[in-house]
């Protein structure tokens, strides 16, 4: 049975990093992966969505050039085959380093197939069986399916087989109103398919507060989106060459037909087929691993990162689970997940930018806060650029004047929300950003602006 100092399951965004550091370390290292290298993020996930936002934006700003003075003669039009051969390209730079990077790793050895717990500290793949005294477990997490009458019936989209596209869907329904569907839905729409976002709640992205899903949904509806809220979807057929959703609304139902069903209604972790028991390692009733702070599972010597532990759904989450482990295995600091403040963006175009608490949730603390709020419009750059979608809003604690949250709808949100987030990690009080001179013109140059125009949250 080969001995390693330690094993990894999975190479998403924790593991192969945790592995060079333990090589580096002097440890011998066992990584082990069943499918594509660098996992959701650079294969199905983060990079090739973005790449896509990238080609669609191309294509919207084509059709706004005649705004900005530009004369493109002929309609703007797509080539789909083209769009994914550049996602690919990208995607196959990332995917590729990792995977070299890993075999050439010195201490480092590389199994390719599923790896499965056979007892605590063992694991077994490809019918080789390996030891190790510390196993880290970074297997993420994939589309979660809900049980819909005839779903499994039809041929049906995820995150996963829409990277397979090389064509124009003609109609596109959507299930799931929220960052996945959202992201894909304008997208899809930009390149000239028509798209039906179908969400069982009231309103779009339902995390965030109530007026940024209402101007998302409005900007989403203006580009031509068919956005139905409060629309459970019943039943689906495949008719033709037609894909029919049955859907129900305020207790009415009716048909909606497209070509092709894209599902993104949340993810679930890959902890099914993993032999979890065999090791004893406990997880909640939806399959996330148990940890503690330092992401530490239940069984002494085993760790759980990224997706899987349930602690976040993001690429940096997973990239800090590693720092975490790290820091605390093998630089005697005691790192830990509560310390982290929750950061993310949604990239539509606008795209939403957020930190720490929404408006909702600071209201539940019952906090005393500030609120300041700007219409992007009123944002030199934003105007300059033509894009005005949108709007910024911070709130802040009265009384120890620190930031508690941001949510920046508009352009460069997933940029600028980072001169926040950066303040709220150094604990420092508002009035920092309200006193420093920053560069104009940029959407960033309003956040001083904005901490001038605090105001009782009522
Ligand atoms: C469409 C989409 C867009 C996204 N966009 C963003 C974004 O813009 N920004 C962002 O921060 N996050 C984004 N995310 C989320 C992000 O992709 C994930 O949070 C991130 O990839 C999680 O990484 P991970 O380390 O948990 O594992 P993953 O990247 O999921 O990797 C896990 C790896 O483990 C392997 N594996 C699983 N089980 C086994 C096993 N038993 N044996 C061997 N190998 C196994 C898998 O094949 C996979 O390669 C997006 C997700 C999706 C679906």
């Amino acid at each position: 049975m080969p001995d390693y100092d330690a094993i990894i399951i999975g190479t998403g965004q924790s593991g192969p990093a945790l592995a060079r550091r333990l090589v580096a370390a002097g440890r011998r290292v066992a990584i082990i992966e069943r499918k594509l290298f660098g996992g959701t993020c650079v294969n199905t996930g983060c990079t090739p969505t973005k790449t896509l936002v990238a080609s669609a934006y191309i294509a919207h700003a084509a059709r706004r050039a005649a705004d900005y003075g530009v004369t493109i003669e002929g309609a703007v039009s797509v080539d789909m085959k083209a769009v994914k051969a550049r996602k690919d390209a990208v995607v196959a730079v990332f995917r590729d380093g990792v995977e070299r990077s890993l075999k050439s790793l010195q201490g480092c050895t590389v199994y390719e197939g599923h790896g499965r717990f056979i007892a605590e500290k063992k694991v077994a793949v490809n019918g080789s069986e390996l030891a190790a005294d510390q196993i880290f477990i970074n297997v993420g997490a994939r589309a979660a399916i809900p049980p819909i009458s005839s779903l499994d019936q039809v041929p049906y989209l995820t995150n996963s087989s829409m990277m397979d596209i090389d064509f124009l869907p003609s109609h596109l329904i959507i299930l799931g109103g929220s960052y996945v569907g959202l992201e894909f839905g304008q997208v899809y729409r930009r390149f000239g398919s028509e798209v039906t976002v179908i969400e069982f709640g009231p309103r779009l992205i339902s995390r965030e507060d109530q007026d940024v899903s209402r101007a998302v949904a409005g900007f989403l509806k203006e580009e031509g989106i068919d956005v139905r809220l409060d629309s459970k979807m019943i039943g689906v057929e495949k008719q033709g060459n037609s894909i029919v959703a049955k859907v129900e609304s305020s207790g009415k139902v009716s048909q909606i037909a497209g070509t092709h069903l894209l599902v993104a209604t949340g993810r679930r972790p890959n902890t099914d087929d993993l032999g979890l028991d065999k090791a004893g390692i406990a997880t909640d009733a939806r399959g996330y691993i148990h940890v503690d702070d330092q992401l530490r599972t239940n069984i002494s010597g085993i760790w759980a990162m990224g997706d899987c532990n349930g602690r976040g759904a993001f690429t940096h989450t997973s990239w800090n689970d590693f720092e975490i482990v790290a820091a605390n295995l093998l630089d005697n600091d005691s790192r830990r997940v509560s310390d982290r403040i929750m950061a993310y963006a949604l990239y539509t175009d606008p795209p939403l930018g957020r930190a720490g608490m929404t408006e909702a949730e600071v209201r539940k603390t019952g906090k005393s806060a500030l609120i300041s709020t700007l219409a992007m419009k009123d944002v030199m750059r934003a105007f300059e650029r033509g894009e005005t979608r949108g709007f910024m809003k911070i709130l802040v604690d009265r009384d120890s004047k620190q930031i508690l949250g941001a949510s920046f709808l508009g352009l460069e949100g997933d940029e600028v929300i980072h001169c926040v987030l950066d303040i709220m990690y150094a604990k420092a009080p508002y009035t920092v950003m309200q006193r420093a001179m920053h560069i104009h013109p940029t959407v960033s140059e309003f956040i001083p602006t904005m901490m001038d125009n605090l105001k009782p949250l009522q």
